[in-house]
């Protein structure tokens, strides 16, 4: 069995230490360089709300997991959950309108709720101001975690079954030999002048270490994390008359957490007082120097994640929950303090694998509300190898070392501080750090009046002004609502009408590409492809990289260059530490992205456009359906691939950056009398929709397999063995990736929405939800791809989308809805 230690006893450290030996683990050892069990980090400062509901389907799973871990669990006769449930309310139309979305996403997810108008509110709330309030989301099953007592009943129990529990033991050294950990440095607390670290010796090591994370990966593990730990106002009224003697300290509450996001604020009861939480106020950023040692904390007894109150970032907070709660009008304020905690670019945590080490493992930037349930995950995931959940958006390599800066850090941790009770649409872009990548053909996509977005680092275009005029040659334009507008314009129906019709230029650099070579390459890919990449130099391949469990990990094109020398197209960073995880030491693996660009060009023209450029014979005969080739593109020197994303006759042109403007400038020019257009993200994705491709993370992730997803022609059987192959024999088909269209062809969905039975009565939950979504423009409908009960996902099938309260109807389709018998590709 392996050695594991856990640095850290706050509510993630607790949970996993619990769940390491739940799952067996004997030898568990907890570091905690602070007392017990108010270590002084933010999970003895927390209020513990947990509200479930979230955009992201993950983060509700673990939320809910969370609440079922503790349910019902006592320390001391202290309830460590109670569900007092969670009522949100509107003061705008914004968020009104907005509660209706997140209800559909509490039905897609499987969470309780109901939509409630202001006397309901008020009902649910007794005591509620609720002039102002236009109306509510109440979700019963939400609760309220004690941290302190949550972290002890966990620790407790993993004491019970071994683990060994260190207070007062600081981390100072994380040793390794070669790519391995072997173990920590510990010192005591406060340490003695010129005391030597004791030696700790490991197999496996997982940081829970919270706002002490960024130190410790920068001076112990010598890399930049993207976290952020950040001040956050929090306060107690005095004592409530009316509350006084309603709750004793066991009871401490009743009312449920209630949550006022139009003043991002949130409120409970705590026995006789009210707690108020406050995001609305400066991002106070605590860089590493700032937060307190454990030294410190014993030598001044204050607790590190907290820091004096800034009243005049809290007071108007207070004054509103003042004029929210009559009942607190006559109540002076009591005590508040700013607690800090830890926020990352996308409000995402920071888990898995540490690239590079072996056994080095994090768990950071998690809230009480998805700690448990991360507990679960992390232990799952270092026991078994997988952590069962679909972790793309959890995983700490989402973010690519190519961005990852102090900076950048900063700037976009205080952003999503801001942003965190907004209403922020699924299709938003960061605002900070804007510019960081762009591509040879950024000035030239500027000048044609490009709406650009930003993706990992990159600036993506969305569309382009210069192509308005061209909305007036459609027979129809599409209309959307105002929400499904936003970051839209009805350009992309005219884009993807061109690169139907004529032939669009696509900005494809930021691609993730990987050249994978040296010998064994072949072997080493053709164990962990699903297809079977052993192919003649200049075949493409699709795969699919799956897990041991048979899930998808990601998707790839394999692209053989020469006997052992591959260029594999990717989903970024994480793959390539994946790769890398698992490379020989004969194979190189070198990332491309940075160094080279790409477009693709793709429509019925799009042979001519290439032909009027190169010497080299590119018809079907020559270069056929998923070949490559190296060309002479006006004078650049270019990798030609014959795929298509989109769905249409065409390659992606490859070549390195120096080269990348005289590309663009040169097919621009020759794509004039064949109608090219740019083409941007927009019209991209509504094709590739249309086309039925999958994008991972959106579509699909490892909790799927190939069968479910629709993907079983990415998988060779004639080859050998491969990860993932045995565990698809005997893979039941749980669900299906099932192809919808709305019957209104004026109706528009996004993605998160949830599908239910035609004529689904209020208590009937929902049987699936949509993955992504979006005007087919070909077709003129809207598609939409959901997961679905294999029962349900047959063709013909009558469902409803229910989007912002509107049951929307729909048809499961055969799929793909355009160019089933590939004759637009193949020619
Ligand atoms: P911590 O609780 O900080 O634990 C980390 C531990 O690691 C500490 O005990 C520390 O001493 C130890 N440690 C660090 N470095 C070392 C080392 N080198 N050696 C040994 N030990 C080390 N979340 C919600 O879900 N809902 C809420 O309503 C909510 N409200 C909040 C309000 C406030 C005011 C605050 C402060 C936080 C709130 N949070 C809330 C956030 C939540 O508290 C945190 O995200 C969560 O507690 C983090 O848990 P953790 O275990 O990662 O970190």
């Amino acid at each position: 069995q392996p050695r594991i230690v856990v640095i850290g006893l706050g509510v993630v450290g607790a949970a996993l230490a619990d769940e390491l030996t739940q799952r067996g683990m004997r030898h568990v050892t907890v570091l905690e360089q602070g007392p017990l069990w108010e270590t002084g980090g933010s999970s003895s400062h927390a209020p513990g709300f947990v509200f479930q509901t979230s955009p992201h389907r993950t983060m509700s799973l673990l939320a809910r997991r969370t609440l079922d871990k503790l349910d019902g669990q006592k320390v001391d006769g202290q309830w460590l959950l109670k569900r007092l449930g969670g009522l949100e309310i509107a003061t705008t139309p914004e968020r009104l309108h907005d509660l209706s979305r997140r209800h559909g996403l509490a039905q897609s997810w499987g969470i309780p709720s109901r939509l409630v108008d202001p006397d309901e509110c008020a009902e649910v709330w007794p005591g509620l101001d609720t002039s102002g309030v236009l109306g509510g989301f109440h979700t019963p099953t939400d609760g309220v975690v004690k941290s302190v007592p949550a972290v002890r009943w966990q620790a407790e129990r993993a004491v019970e079954h071994g683990a060994r529990l260190v207070p007062r033991t600081r981390v100072v050294g994380v040793t390794r030999t070669g790519g391995r950990v072997t173990g920590v440095e510990v010192l005591p607390v406060p340490a003695p002048d010129g005391a030597t670290p004791e030696h700790v010796p490991a197999d496996v090591v997982v940081a829970c270490a919270g706002l002490w994370g960024p130190g410790l990966a920068r001076d112990l593990l010598g890399f930049e994390l993207p976290m952020m730990p950040m001040e956050h106002c929090f306060g107690l009224s005095a004592p409530v008359p009316g509350l006084i003697g309603r709750h004793d300290v066991l009871d401490e509450a009743s009312r449920p957490m209630l949550r006022h996001q139009d003043f991002s604020l949130y409120l409970r009861e705590y026995v006789d007082r009210i707690g108020i939480g406050a995001y609305r106020h400066r991002p106070m950023p605590v860089e590493p120097d700032g937060v307190a040692g454990a030294d410190e904390f014993a030598a001044t007894g204050v607790h590190p994640a907290m820091h004096p109150l800034t009243w005049e970032d809290f007071g108007p907070s207070w004054d509103e929950a003042r004029r929210l709660l009559p009942e607190l009008r006559d109540v002076p304020f009591g005590e508040g303090f700013n607690g800090i905690f830890s926020f990352t670019p996308d409000g995402g945590p920071m888990l898995g694998p540490v690239a590079g080490v072996d056994g080095l493992w994090l768990a950071q930037a998690v809230w009480v509300t998805q700690s448990a349930g991360v507990g679960q995950v992390m232990a799952d995931w270092i026991v078994r190898d997988d952590p069962g959940v679909d972790t793309h958006g959890l995983e700490y390599t989402r973010f690519d070392p190519a961005v990852v800066s102090r900076d950048w850090t900063r700037a976009r941790a205080a952003e999503a501080y801001a942003e965190v009770y907004d209403v922020v649409h699924p299709q938003a872009s960061t605002e900070v750090q804007r510019g960081l990548r762009t591509s040879p053909f950024h000035d030239r996509q500027r000048e044609l009046g490009a709406v650009f977005e930003q993706a990992n680092g990159w600036e993506r275009p969305l569309w382009f002004e210069a192509n308005a005029p061209l909305v007036d040659d459609l027979d129809r334009v599409p209309e959307r609502d105002a929400w499904a507008a936003r970051h839209w314009s009805p350009i992309a129906a005219a884009e993807a009408h061109a690169t139907r019709t004529a032939v669009g230029l696509y900005d494809m650099t930021p691609l993730s590409r990987l050249e994978v070579s040296g010998p064994g390459a072949t072997a080493f890919l053709q164990h962990l492809a699903s297809n079977d990449v052993d192919r003649a130099v200049g075949r493409v391949v699709y795969a699919l990289l799956l897990d041991d469990a048979g899930g998808i990990r990601s998707d790839v094109t394999v692209t053989r260059l020469g006997p052992e020398r591959y260029l594999v197209g990717t989903n970024g960073h994480r793959d390539h530490v994946y790769l890398e995880s698992r490379c020989p030491d004969t194979v190189r693996i070198t990332d491309l992205t940075a160094g080279t660009c790409g477009l693709g060009l793709w429509g019925p023209r799009a042979r001519d456009v290439l032909e009027r450029l190169t010497d080299d014979d590119v018809s079907h005969a020559a270069l056929g359906y998923f070949r490559a080739k190296q060309l002479r593109v006006a004078g650049a020197d270019v990798l030609a691939m014959r795929v298509s994303y989109v769905g249409d006759l065409g390659w992606e042109l490859w070549t390195t950056a120096d080269h990348g403007r005289r590309l663009w400038d040169s097919l621009w020019e020759a794509g004039t009398s064949s109608g090219l257009v740019a083409g941007g993200r927009r019209a991209f994705h509504a094709l590739r929709l249309e086309k039925g491709y999958r994008a991972y993370g959106s579509d699909i992730s490892r909790e799927h397999s190939p069968a479910e997803a629709g993907l079983g022609f990415a998988v060779s059987r004639r080859k050998g063995d491969f990860v993932g192959r045995a565990a698809l024999e005997d893979r039941p088909v749980r669900r299906r990736l099932a192809c919808l269209t709305l019957d209104d062809p004026d109706a528009v969905v996004l993605g998160g929405e949830p599908v239910l039975a035609r004529a689904a009565g209020p208590g009937e939950g929902a049987v699936g939800y949509v993955t992504s979504a979006d005007q087919a423009y070909t077709l003129g409908v809207t598609v939409a791809y959901a997961w679905l009960p294999p029962e349900l996902a047959e063709p013909g099938r009558a469902l409803e989308i229910e989007y912002f309260g509107h049951r929307l109807p729909a048809t499961v389709q055969s799929e793909p809805l355009v160019d089933p018998e590939m004759s637009r590709i193949l020619r």
